[in-house]
């Protein structure tokens, strides 16, 4: 057995132990395979044994990926947004985890094509308003929320957050309840939002313990 056909084992097993201890439904949850840095060959081994929805931060690196590999795989595109580079995001990938102004919304909407789908989209959160992080404060939330709605060909599915790791668990899971709390407030005023992109690698059990429906897994789909 190779070494993500292992990792995708002990991932599932997690998934399975933490959706029965916090009780949650596993048809709720999905992974993302996070590949930036990762080879071609690695996604196509990842893709054989199941998985079709990766994720990559940057541009650059993702474009020769898309453009080499033939597969029927769904891009994700979860890096920080640069504006120069916007209108491949909006042509090259089915979602976008990482929107945090309503100029991201027009532009990506502008370059969208009319033959697509709308391109997903989730609203990046910085929940512990850290100086470097990429995301919007909580407070502006619902603002975006509403401005995003008039942008037909994009479609608000709901947020993505990555907070730091805090080193227990239970410290873990009270600042990720509080995610769940806002997700769940948009959830009621914007009936396209499922999905809450919470969780990689570090996190897993206080992601499933709070709601998330994606979880953004890289080190361990890919690394021993
Ligand atoms: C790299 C990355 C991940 C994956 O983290 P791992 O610890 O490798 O699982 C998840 N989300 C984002 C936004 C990332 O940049």
């Amino acid at each position: 057995m190779n070494i993500i056909e292992k990792n995708i084992i002990k991932i599932k097993k997690k998934i399975i132990k933490y959706t029965q201890k916090y009780n949650r439904n596993i048809q709720n949850i999905k992974i993302l395979a996070v590949s930036k840095n990762r080879n071609i060959q690695e996604i196509e081994k990842a893709f054989y044994l199941g998985q079709t929805c990766f994720g990559e931060n940057y541009i650059q690196e993702a474009i020769k990926k898309i453009h080499n590999i033939s597969l029927n795989i769904q891009w994700h595109f979860i890096g920080k947004i640069q504006s120069n580079k916007i209108h491949i995001i909006s042509k090259k990938f089915s979602w976008c985890h990482s929107v945090t102004t309503e100029r991201h919304a027009y532009l990506l909407n502008k370059y969208r094509s009319n033959l697509e789908k709308p391109l997903n989209i989730l609203i990046q959160i910085n929940m512990d308003a850290e100086v470097n992080k990429n995301g919007i404060l909580i407070k502006n939330i619902f603002n975006i929320a509403h401005c995003l709605t008039k942008f037909k060909k994009i479609k608000l599915r709901g947020i993505m957050v990555f907070p730091y790791i805090r080193n227990n668990i239970k410290d873990q899971i009270v600042i990720y309840k509080k995610i769940n709390l806002i997700f769940n407030k948009l959830k009621k005023n914007f009936p396209s939002i499922n999905t809450l992109s919470l969780g990689t690698t570090q996190d897993m059990e206080a992601s499933i313990a709070s709601g998330s429906t994606l979880l953004r897994i890289g080190k361990g789909l890919f690394e021993n």
